[in-house]
């Protein structure tokens, strides 16, 4: 007990301690204080982002440059060291006349620059946009036709080189939106408005988004958004207006655009991050021999656990009455150089004390209800709009957890989602001409909140680990102030007799991160429809990892000291997508490799569902081995294996993989 209150003095001595020089210092330092402790923007950047650089052609921020024309579109982004564009994103309509004006640079902070932009072609055009330090920028184009004109088309059109743009990855916040290779869904795609849309390859991308249709003028809904495959070029179209129709009343338009990666990703961060999912209390409850759980966790590897939803009295709830409980297994788990994650959700259950009252301002209108017979009056709950007082709630309620609690870091289920939303109390939605009203994904303020929850828990965890859930929805906006993700769950409907196989075009467009800018963990439910074999074989050969639980974690271990005894934090990683340097006679089978002075490891992944014996030739050059003779051993077992020259004969029961270390005459045991 009493150690609330000792934490809040530690962290204040902390804070205070280069400014306790004079009175006057001290007077600033009270502002200062108050400013630091009010929620939101602290002024300080979240790491590990740097200040943006700004000026009226140009932004840059983190791994990013965009060179700004016209309306302030990018005439060119270069990410990760090459362009992605293969012409300047324009709004394209009929005009004589060409697109003239002048943007400038209104307002700038190391977090965030503001330009605006007047001119136009036929009709007075101004714009207003907003970049901020993870790359993020949002654009207000507004119209204004005076007199009145006749359009038949309207659009943004953002052309891509269709080498950046060879994924596909759309989001609405639910499941079963399309994710994939472009190129293997005939090179196009089209469809209704969709509030997320990224375009790109294994290392960089592009994102749009937008929050609503609201202003798109169409005929045709149902193609509002299209993407064509041109020779060497993806044209990305936005469709507003699809229609002869005159233009009488002022027009604004909205959207955002964010190239990635937003931040590096390392194996080195996630051999340091390690995390099970799920520890409850009972993790720091002794044996009959004094051995805990948690001595079996850290014997395993782990280094980081997520303590699930029953960590409080009721879903959602940032606070929780097993204080004293919750104490002893976060010094538990700090004594075994374990973190310690707690869960936040994307709601509050419809009993708790704290929602009463709330409710309906609170929640995502329709709602979207999680109802369950297990513990139903813990868990049942409405997904809840962070447009609404819930986020402040959550804001307000995070900070003081981590004023009251040592915790390492949060696990947030499904906080990141913009979820559709018209639930006029908090001011989602709007009504159409007729007075129709509609829904809209609010993925500023699902941002506003990620971004305020990142800052509050970083004001007193500098190095927290974020760690997000979000099946299904990789949205860069509301992801960018988090280290990593997890990411499977949405195949959970099929089971082992489905036989489901993802596509490995699929995983490369979601699962991977490398390109999106954060560390990925692939989500294994034991047969539903992967089991822990399958999903290791698929995810590993991407240099994904399977988060395990207790029970699974034995698989997990051995890959992982095999991953450490080679050095693979600091190895060159060798992907089967971009020449391996080790090739399969089976196409079935995908090789990936680290690779470093001497020896490479192999992590040789069968995809399909039968036994399979097959070669896999080495390209000596390629794996940096020497020539002479090569030795072959088993990485989990330590077994010395059978290798003909440069050609490994090998054998699999079934969708599995097999991690071999290749060493040549140069390799000396260590
Ligand atoms: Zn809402």
């Amino acid at each position: 007990m009493g150690s609330m209150l000792a934490n809040r003095q530690r962290y204040q001595e902390h804070s205070f301690m280069h400014y306790e020089r004079s009175f006057l210092a001290a007077l600033f330092l009270s502002q200062f204080w108050l400013a630091y402790s009010s929620e939101g923007s602290t002024g300080t950047l979240p790491q590990p982002y740097t200040p943006i650089k700004a000026s009226g052609s140009e932004f840059r921020c983190l791994g990013r440059v965009t060179k700004l024309g016209p309306l302030l579109l990018p005439e060119q982004i270069v990410a990760a060291g090459q362009p992605l564009l293969a012409g300047p994103v324009r709004l394209a309509y009929e005009s004589k006349q060409l697109m003239q004006g002048k943007g400038k640079l209104v307002e700038k902070s190391d977090d965030k620059a503001s330009w605006q932009w007047t001119g136009g072609a036929g009709f007075p055009i101004s714009v207003r946009m907003t970049g901020e330090c993870d790359g993020f920028c949002w654009y207000e184009i507004s119209l204004t036709p005076e007199p009145p004109v006749t359009l038949s088309s309207l659009r943004l059109e953002i052309p891509l080189q269709a080498g950046r743009a060879k994924y596909l990855h759309t989001a609405s916040f639910t499941w079963g939106n399309f994710s994939g290779g472009l190129a293997e869904a005939g090179g196009k795609w089209s469809g209704p408005f969709m509030p997320y849309i990224w375009l790109g390859d294994e290392e960089r991308g592009l994102a749009w988004c937008a929050e609503s249709d609201r202003g798109w003028m169409l005929k045709d809904p149902a193609k509002a958004i299209r993407i064509e495959t041109k020779g060497s070029v993806v044209l990305f179209t936005v469709q507003l207006l699809d229609h002869e129709e005159v233009i009488s009343r002022p027009l604004t338009i909205r959207f955002g655009l964010q190239a990635s990666p937003v931040k590096p990703v390392s194996f080195a961060w996630r051999a340091k991050a390690r995390i099970l999912h799920n520890v409850t209390y009972e993790a720091c409850q002794p044996d009959p021999n004094g051995l805990m759980p948690l001595d079996t966790l850290r014997e395993g590897g782990v280094k980081t656990v997520v303590f699930h939803d029953g960590w409080t009295d009721y879903y959602g709830k940032v606070a929780t009455p097993y204080g004293d409980r919750l104490r002893k297994l976060i010094s538990e788990c700090h004594k075994r150089d374990i973190k310690l994650l707690v869960y936040v959700g994307y709601g509050l259950a419809r009993q708790a004390p704290e929602l009463q009252g709330h409710h309906d301002e609170w929640s995502a209108i329709p709602l979207i209800p999680w109802t369950t017979s297990y513990r139903p009056d813990f868990r049942n709950f409405d997904a809840a709009c962070p447009r609404s007082g819930w986020a402040d709630w959550l804001v307000k309620g995070i900070d003081r957890l981590f004023a009251d609690y040592e915790l390492d870091g949060l696990y947030f289920d499904g906080t990141s989602e913009a979820w559709q939303c018209q639930n006029q109390a908090h001011g989602c939605g709007w009504k159409d001409d007729a007075g129709k009203l509609h829904s809209e994904y609010p993925i500023l303020a699902a941002r506003d909140l990620m971004r305020r929850l990142a800052d509050a828990v970083h004001r007193h965890r500098p190095d927290a680990i974020l760690d997000v859930h979000m099946s299904s929805n990789l949205t860069l906006p509301t992801l960018s102030f988090c280290d990593s993700y997890w990411n499977g769950e949405q195949f959970e409907s099929y089971t082992s007799k489905d036989k489901f196989e993802l596509p490995l075009h699929a995983f490369r467009t979601e699962f991977m991160g490398y390109a999106h800018g954060l560390n990925a963990e692939f989500l294994c439910y034991d047969k539903r429809p992967f089991t822990m074999q399958e999903a290791i074989a698929l995810a590993w050969v991407h240099g994904v990892e399977v988060r395990p639980y207790t029970e699974t974690l034995v698989q997990v271990t051995s890959l992982w000291r095999a991953m450490d005894r080679f050095g693979t934090s600091s190895a060159e990683w060798l992907p089967y997508w971009s020449g391996s340097g080790c090739e399969a006679e089976d196409a079935s089978v995908k090789v990936s490799a680290w690779a470093t002075r001497g020896k490479a490891l192999l992590i040789v992944s069968h995809l399909k569902r039968a036994p399979l014996k097959t070669n896999v030739h080495l390209d000596r050059k390629r794996l940096g081995l020497a020539s002479g003779p090569l030795s072959a051993v088993d990485a989990m077992t330590g077994d010395n294996m059978e290798i003909k020259e440069s050609v490994l004969p090998l054998d699999f029961d079934g969708m599995s993989c097999r991690f071999i270390e290749v060493r040549d005459k140069h390799f000396r045991q260590r």
